[in-house]
This record gives C-alpha cells, structure tokens and sequence, in this order.
C-alpha cells in the first residue's frame, strides 16, 4: 500500500499555521483524555485533536479492518500490534477526511462536535503501555565527550563502541509524557575530594537530548531481525528527556553500567510521529569506519535529519535555548540498533521503547547534555537576565523540540517540557 499522506501541497480544511509542528501531513498518534473524562486514542492537525474512536464509531474507517474498540482504549499497543499495513491505511483515510476537497466530515457540524477538540480542552496521556525500555548510547561525539571527562581523553571510545550499539536494560515503570514533573532524585555519591560515599539528594541532575522509537511485534524467542527488514518493525518516534543524575551515575556505573542514576525518570513528547511521515526527511547516516559486520550493514539513506532544540526556563521565567543538535549525527541508525538488539534472539513486543541515547553534535553549542554543555561544571551556560546554569536546579522546567524541515514543509514533534521537583522529604 502506497504513502498517500506525504504531498507537501496537500492542505486540510482544518486550520494549521505556518510553523505548526501538525500540518496534514504528519498524522501522529496520542492518547488522551477528552472534556468528559473520557479516554480515546486520537491524532492531530494544527491545534485540534481528532477522537479516532468516535471517527471510527461514526464509520469513517469503513473498509479498513479493524476491531471496533481499536481506538476506545488506553494505550496503542493493540493498534501498534495490527502492523504497517494497518497504520498506513489508517493515516492515508485520515490523511482523505480532512483534505480540503472532502466535504464529508468538513459539513457535518454534529460530527464534528463530537470528533474534533481543541487541544487545550484536553489532557495527553502515556501513547504506549511500555513494556521493556532499552537505552542505546550511539552518539559517538557524546560517548567521546563522557569518556573524556569520565575516564580518559587517550582512551575516551571503549574498544567495543565502533563495533557494538552499545546499550543497556532500562526501566519503564519511570516513563512519564510531557507535563508531568518529576523529581530530584536521592542516592550515593562520592564527591571529589571526599574520602567516603555520602547520601542525600543528587546535586548533579541533567537532561539528556534523545529521541526514542517504539516497535510492533517483531519476532519470536529466538529469531533475529534482519537489518532490511528492522524498519518495517518501527512504529514511530517521540522525543525522550533521559533525565540523569551524574554524580550518582559516576559512583555506581562500574562494573554493571547505569542503575539508579538513570531510572528515577524519562519524560517523552505524547504523539508518537510515524515513519511513513519521516519518509521525506531521510538523509545518509555518518560513514561507518570500521565496516560493521554483515548483520549491521546497511545501504542507503538510513537517518532522518530532524532538528532538535533543548531550552531551560527557571520559575516564572521565559526559556533559553541551549543547545540544537539533529538526528542526522547518531552513528549507529535504528535498524542496526534493532537488529543488533534482536541478533541474540531477544524479543520484541509491540510498545517496547529504545532512546537513542544522548544526541551530541560535533560543536559544542550542540552537545546534548548540561554534563557536555557545562563540561561537568567547568564551564556554565549563560541563561537570559543574567543566570547561569551548570546543571539543573530546582523548579527549572527543561524543553526538548524537534521538527524536520524540507523545501517549505514542515512535520514536527512538539515538545517534551517537564519541571524538576526539590528532592523527596522525610517526614
Ligand atoms: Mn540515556
């Protein structure tokens, strides 16, 4: 089945400014809850949401096979377990119903009272019950940067990183979308210069700039994904905040690698913006040197160039932008991090969730973290009206953006904000 979405002079009937994040062409999925407490899985164009479950309801999917509560449910798992085929011809009829030429929905008043709310009447939820998260760590200038800072600046890339994705195991009881604070987390440091680890709250919390995928089923137990195959098994994309607590990951990271450091939070972007709507965007991803083994290669254009944007706001204050970085620098792409994921016979589910790990760019005013930005504190970064921030403090809300953009057309992921909270007290 064709992409039936993606011509850039496709309009829709609803309204949709010129530097919207959702023009017709995007078609993202989302849960969320509507003005009667009621939650349903939609999409969305410019400011409006669509409710699917009542689009479907009403019979505008008729012809496309599909359950009758796929969309009256509370996560896209389900959905997401119907397959590429199914998500395509969802997005093409979507893509058809609120073209400017289509008078069906456009004059149908009380449809549209009941399909159609504005975003601020509405409340965005978790899109995907997420079952395994996997972080991934395939920014080469980020994984140069820490193992400068960290270990050593002769030996910053471990001898496995140029032949490995290399990722661990995450947690995703701590996934949370947009909106939702999250709070400083407690544990054991050991400072410089002290001769003992201390307890207390980490001192050292940062964002970390990533974008995560989420996968459809793929496999059994046992069978590995082919890397020409990976991308088939890739629903969507969202960004991902994977808050960090530095000075509780340098005391704790040797032999296992990440633990409590990193588990405490991750904040995602609540519409999940699909492949098929990335397709224009592809770009080659960096020259691989050395070759990687036949299980991870890979021809042609395998990256996405998607422009990526972390601003801080301290309380009641306006934002800075302090970093942009893109897509386009990961090393590793996504269909080598699934099939290397899945070489062993690892399954996948459908709602699994891989970060891409930090996104460094190669200067440093594109460096994906506050660690980099600030090298470790050496160097802090300038906010408006005179602050400074080395890392981030107490009430600072932390911005992630993304957005492609190609000869005039524009598809984007909206934002990510989340405020951090003073450390948990004992009463
Ligand atoms: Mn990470």
């Amino acid at each position: 089945m064709p992409i039936n979405t993606n011509n850039p002079s496709k309009k829709s009937w609803l309204k949709v400014s010129k530097d919207s994040d959702f023009p017709i062409q995007n078609i993202p999925f989302g849960v969320f809850l509507t003005r009667d407490d009621i939650i349903t899985i939609g999409s969305r164009i410019g400011d409006q949401a669509i409710d699917l479950g009542a689009l479907h309801q009403l019979g505008y999917f008729e012809g496309i096979p599909l359950t009758d509560d796929i969309f009256l449910q509370d996560t896209l798992n389900d959905f997401i377990s119907g397959g590429k085929k199914t998500w395509r011809a969802v997005r093409n009829r979507i893509s058809e119903i609120f073209d400017i030429d289509n008078p069906n929905l456009q004059n149908n008043e009380d449809h549209k009272k009941v399909i159609l709310f504005s975003m601020d009447e509405i409340e965005m939820q978790l899109p995907v019950q997420i079952g395994d998260y996997t972080d991934f760590y395939s920014s080469k200038e980020h994984a140069t940067n820490v193992g400068t800072m960290f270990r050593d600046p002769e030996n910053a890339l471990m001898p496995n990183w140029l032949h490995i994705p290399v990722g661990y195991h995450g947690r995703s009881s701590t996934i949370v979308p947009s909106g939702i604070p999250v709070r400083r987390p407690l544990g054991q440091t050991f400072p410089r210069g002290a001769d003992k680890p201390v307890f207390g709250p980490s001192r050292l919390v940062d964002f970390e700039l990533e974008m995560a995928f989420i996968t459809t089923d793929a496999n059994v137990m046992g069978e590995p994904i082919a890397i020409d195959d990976a991308e088939n098994y890739i629903f969507g994309m969202v960004l991902f905040n994977d808050w960090s607590a530095r000075d509780i990951q340098k005391w704790e990271y040797v032999p296992l690698g990440p633990f409590l450091a990193k588990n405490f939070a991750s904040s995602i972007s609540p519409w999940i913006v699909t492949l098929d709507a990335l397709e224009p965007f592809r770009v080659e991803s960096p020259e691989q040197d050395p070759e990687p083994f036949p299980y991870l290669r890979q021809k042609g254009q395998n990256s996405f160039d998607i422009n990526l944007e972390v601003a801080i706001a301290p309380e009641d204050e306006e934002e800075t932008m302090v970093t942009r970085s893109n897509f386009k620098y990961l090393y590793w792409t996504m269909a080598q991090q699934l099939a290397h994921h899945t070489i062993n016979g690892c399954k996948i589910n459908s709602g699994d969730m891989m970060g891409s790990g930090t996104i460094s760019g190669p200067t440093p005013d594109s460096y994906g973290s506050m660690l980099e930005l600030s090298w470790q504190g050496t160097k802090p970064v300038q906010l408006k009206h005179h602050k400074q921030r080395k890392f981030i403090e107490d009430h600072d809300t932390v911005i992630l953006k993304g957005y492609c953009e190609k000869n005039g057309a524009r598809i984007g992921f909206g934002e990510v904000a989340t405020k951090l909270l003073p450390a948990h007290q004992n009463k």
